[in-house]
């Protein structure tokens, strides 16, 4: 079977599914390989590093797309891609099938199976195959460097012939996948770094990456865990207002702010409000990753940089992986690479859909002509 990789269409989108190195490893599990031409060309992979891995270059999409029995992509596939799907293929991508219920459709409509990389099951076995973290983890440091991008000091404190340099303070706000990268880079460059989420089981991890938790003088009743899979619940209005009374207490003091707060299937809780950007000094700086789902900030824009009244900069680019695109394409097309080698136990190039295997179960959105979405809940942790 062949396994191809097209150019992304999607607007500034830079990661590519596949590398040369990828590919070489999905040749050892008996696949052919193919890219259209110039598809890694934004991440660091030319054509001739993929001629030399042994893959195939195509010139056209149709033509990649038409000769690929498995078709692995990054974005969702656009109106145009799904048209070039067929009966008995594979299409491997991110897709957010819960908010995407007419590609949904569309896709089943065209008899293909789809294996959405954004609904790997989160146990143990699936961690190599967990794109969602690891394009968070890159997400998360990135936001730190953009952070120190639009910072005007130093984030370790430092003592110079020229004078004393007090170190930089910086808020994690949210301890998931992102927030701990965001946590471990902020204080690697030496910056003092607090951090709060609302799950009190990340304090120690906070704690043991030199990072201070800010904790509340409020005891929330704990969450089902069961019911929440281990995700953030929302919280009760007397936390929140315990939560705001904090960062308000904070915001002056802060002078870089990274949010990373999200509880799934829902709009970001909005934690950092207008009044506390207006507390901040001028030339602080607030990166909010959760700016897709509506932002952790009141004032963040989507997708742009914002300067305001009283000199903070708001960050709320949403693209920070494709910003890394040779890290992130290399995670990326190896979380894939995974995938791959489960649903081809025999290592002998042909794709074994199989439904009863709890990853490749949870992943799958379409097969067989059906929709496969919501997945049960995985049988082993
Ligand atoms: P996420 O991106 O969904 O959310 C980010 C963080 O925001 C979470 O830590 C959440 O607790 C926090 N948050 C929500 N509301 C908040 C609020 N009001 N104030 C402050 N923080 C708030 O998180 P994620 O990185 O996807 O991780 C979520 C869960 O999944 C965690 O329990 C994590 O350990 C788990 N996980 C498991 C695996 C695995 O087992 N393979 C992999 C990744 C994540």
């Amino acid at each position: 079977m062949k396994i191809g990789t097209p150019k992304e269409v999607f607007s500034g989108e830079s990661r590519v599914a596949m590398t040369p190195d990828s590919a070489r490893m999905l040749q050892k599990l008996g696949y052919a390989c193919a890219i259209e031409s110039g598809a890694g060309a934004a991440a660091g992979f030319n054509d001739a590093a993929y001629e030399a891995a042994g893959v195939e270059v195509m010139a056209d999409a149709a033509a990649l797309w038409a000769a690929s029995d498995v078709v692995a992509k990054v974005r969702p596939p656009s109106e145009t891609e799904v048209g070039y799907l067929r009966d008995g293929q594979l299409l491997i991508s991110f897709f957010y099938p819960g908010s995407n219920e007419t590609l949904l459709e569309e896709c089943k409509a065209t008899g293909a199976s789809v294996i959405a990389m954004d609904m790997v099951p989160r146990i143990s076995r699936a961690q190599k195959m967990d794109a969602l973290s690891s394009m968070a983890n890159i997400a998360g440091y990135r936001a730190v460097i953009e952070a120190g991008n639009n910072f005007g000091r130093f984030f370790t404190g430092q003592v110079t012939a020229a004078g004393k340099v007090p170190p930089a303070k910086v808020l994690i706000v949210g301890a998931g996948v992102a927030g701990l990268a965001a946590i471990g880079t902020s204080t690697s460059l030496g910056a003092m770094t607090y951090a709060f989420d609302v799950r009190p089981e990340v304090a120690e991890q906070i704690e043991s990456m030199g990072a201070e938790f800010v904790y509340l003088d409020f005891e929330e009743k704990a969450a089902d865990g069961a019911e929440t899979g281990g995700y953030a619940a929302p919280s009760s209005p007397e936390f929140r207002e315990k939560q705001l009374e904090k960062f308000r207490e904070l915001a002056p003091e802060m002078d870089i702010v990274i949010t990373t707060a999200l509880i799934p299937n829902r709009d970001a809780p909005v934690l950092w409000t207008r009044d506390m950007v207006e507390l901040m000094k001028p030339g602080s700086v607030i990166v909010d990753l959760a700016a897709e789902r509506g932002g952790n900030c009141e004032l963040t824009v989507k997708d742009e940089k914002i300067v305001t009244d009283n000199g903070v900069t708001i960050v709320g680019y949403t693209d920070f992986p494709s910003r890394m695109a040779t890290q992130s394409s290399t995670l990326y097309a190896t979380n894939i690479r995974h995938m791959m080698t489960d649903l081809t136990p025999e290592k002998d190039g042909a794709v074994d859909h199989d439904m009863d295997d709890d990853v490749i179960r949870g992943a799958t959105v379409t097969h067989a002509g059906e929709i496969t979405f919501p997945p049960p809940p995985p049988k082993v942790k």
